[in-house]
């Protein structure tokens, strides 16, 4: 039903020096696993832009968890879907086919092998997913794809639950967070690129709105894991937070 292609770097850790702040994750018969770093946060804590910057700098696989949650809400809707309907967005993801692309370091979104990259990214989807992600049965089967994804590679992924359900033995775990004034002022500024009559009032609606939806929900909920480190990103640049994280993965 899902499927990664992608063409990852060849890249193998073979051995995490022992200053290493991450558990090394070990199989039964103490063979070496392929390294995960987990990257949750709300909405615009920066997860993304820097995610992709510390996949590319490591030559991991980068993995877009919100993706997926969005390609199926995007779905539901040119259904004309009730997104609250649980049975109906299970039964639907059942049937949904959804592909990450990778070339080089850009990723596609294939939706039923139709590219959605950009449609996702839209408002209208952005204001449906929190509800098509709060169902349980949609999360249980986006977390197999998420590990499934992560198999035989060396991943970071980003999200609201990596460290916390999909991935609890991650060798490295990200919280990254930010002001809610400047995850507004951050997530307008993107926007604002693709669509000049956006308003400031919509995002921050939208922002708080899934904030609350996220952290709220019974199932997988935005939290952040014990053994995460957290990283407030407000007065951070670009920069400054991909270094703070590098300068953890010591590999
Ligand atoms: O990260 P992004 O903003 O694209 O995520 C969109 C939505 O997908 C989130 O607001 C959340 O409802 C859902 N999501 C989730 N768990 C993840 C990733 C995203 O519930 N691991």
């Amino acid at each position: 039903m899902f499927q990664a292609l992608h063409h990852p770097p060849a890249y193998r850790q073979t051995k995490l020096p022992n200053h290493c702040i991450a558990k090394k994750r070990r199989v039964k018969n103490n063979a070496r696993r392929d390294i995960i770093i987990a990257v949750d946060g709300p909405a615009g804590a920066g997860k993304s832009t820097v995610t992709k910057l510390v996949a590319k700098k490591l030559r991991f696989l980068y993995i877009d968890t919100g993706a997926l949650y969005r390609a199926l809400t995007l779905k539901a809707k040119r259904l004309n879907l009730n997104l609250k309907n649980k049975k109906v967005i299970t039964a639907l993801i059942k049937k949904t086919d959804i592909k990450l692309i990778y070339n080089k370091n850009l990723l596609k979104v294939k939706l039923d092998n139709y590219d959605v990259t950009k449609e996702i990214r839209k408002l209208y989807i952005t204001d449906g997913v929190s509800e098509v992600a709060k169902i349980k049965e949609v999360r249980q089967i986006m977390t197999e794809l998420q590990r499934k994804l992560a198999k035989n590679n060396n991943s970071i992924l980003e999200g609201r639950d990596i460290g916390t359900v999909v991935f609890p033995n991650a060798n490295f775990k990200f919280y990254l967070d930010a002001d809610f004034r400047e995850r507004v002022r951050r997530r307008f500024k993107e926007l604002k690129e693709k669509n000049k009559n956006i308003k400031t009032k919509l995002v921050k609606n939208n922002l708080s709105t899934r904030d609350k939806m996220d952290s709220t929900r019974k199932i997988a909920p935005l939290k952040m894991a014990k053994d995460a480190i957290y990283i407030d990103t407000t007065d951070l640049s670009i920069k400054e937070v991909v270094d703070r994280i590098l300068s953890w993965i010591r590999i």
